[in-house]
């Protein structure tokens, strides 16, 4: 097979997360949203040492655009972005300065198509070393656009009010991890999500998460997109209007302050809001407001469904607890490893939420 059909296989088509691709900061994201601080809010994640390697982000982009020559299908002819190496597959004289180029082009590829197999092993490795009972499944490439939202079924819904979603309308066999407040900061669960590559968002409160907020700037360096759960965790709707405001803005400001990030998604403490709630959200830059479906424990798998299974596109939750504070004991890796190996076992992967909301 080509350099090209390899790399066609193993990166771009056969599911390397399409966040792997390098986006310049200050560019919108795929939907052409921008977040507050002008950057999209799409944390870079997975086989960041391909990104920190020289030339990677030329390599990648040189993937991609081989893809597109190769047009959608990988047979048709599709737009020719790399005139050298169309060049080359097409059989026409090469100059000795194209030779090169292509040349170029050829052996990083090569390199790249090596640095993801690398990847894939280093993740094997790591199932086994976490003591997982299978190696986690891989997501699909995310949606070329994100689904439409509506406010799941029992929510409240209404013009300018941001969606109320316990799962994504996807197809897709993917799940959606999602930890909430920030107690524990427990640094082997930030090793271990790293080393599986496991996408997840956290959903923090100020008042739990202000006395390390590095440890979550350290989450969102490996990639981890990070939420509002408002600064005290109250239940917002025995609060006013006015200070369900303060719950939610302020902690949009602490969260650009502490961490970078203007949140476009919030999460009200046990999942309790009301009409206020949704419309103090969107004031300030909410666009949706994810719930859940399943809640993962160190001890068990809670399902809200009486079928007990997974259904396309459901969010799960959990939290940073220690191990005082899980039913039972265990540590934030162990609750980790029952969850992916659930995921798992029912032929699902863990999606990053942002590419789908
Ligand atoms: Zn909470």
């Amino acid at each position: 097979m080509s350099i090209i059909g390899q790399i066609t296989q193993i990166g771009v088509k056969g599911g390397a997360p399409r966040s792997d691709r390098p986006q310049p900061p200050g560019r919108p994201d795929r939907s052409g949203r921008l977040d507050r601080s002008g950057r999209p809010d799409r944390p870079q994640r997975s086989h960041r040492h391909l990104r920190r390697a020289g030339g990677a982000s030329l390599v990648t982009a040189l993937a991609v655009s081989c893809a597109a020559t190769a047009g959608p299908t990988g047979t048709g002819p599709g737009p020719r972005l790399d005139e050298p190496l169309a060049a080359a597959g097409a059989g026409l004289p090469l100059g000795a300065a194209q030779r090169a180029e292509a040349e170029y082009v050829a052996a990083s590829l090569a390199a790249y198509a090596d640095r993801l197999a690398q990847a894939e092993a280093r993740r094997v490795a790591a199932a086994e070393r976490w003591g997982l009972a299978a190696v986690p499944l891989r997501p699909p490439p995310p949606p070329a656009r994100k689904p439409d939202l509506v406010s799941s079924p029992g929510h409240l819904r209404g013009d300018g009010l941001p969606p109320v979603i316990t799962r994504v309308p996807t197809e897709d066999k993917v799940v959606f991890f999602t930890i909430d407040d920030g107690w524990e900061k427990d640094p082997e669960l930030l090793t271990m999500l790293r080393e599986l590559d496991i996408p997840y968002s956290a959903f923090l409160s100020d008042y739990v998460a202000k006395d390390d907020y590095g440890y979550f700037r350290r989450m969102h360096r490996d990639g981890a997109a990070v939420h509002n759960h408002t600064l005290h965790h109250k239940e917002l709707p025995t609060l006013s209007y006015e200070r369900q405001r303060r719950e939610i803005c302020d902690m949009q400001e602490v969260l650009a302050a502490e961490i970078g990030v203007t949140p476009r998604l919030f999460r009200p403490p046990y999942g309790a809001y009301d009409r206020d709630t949704l419309r103090a959200a969107a004031t300030c830059g909410i666009e949706a407001v994810p719930l859940w479906m399943e809640e993962a424990w160190t001890r068990r798998f809670d399902y809200a469904r009486t079928d007990r299974v997974l259904h396309p596109g459901d969010i799960v939750l959990t939290h940073f607890r220690g191990p005082e504070e899980w039913p039972g004991g265990g540590t934030m890796t162990d609750m980790v490893r029952r969850a992916v190996n659930e995921v798992t076992r029912q032929g699902f992967a863990f999606a990053r939420l942002e590419d789908y909301v």
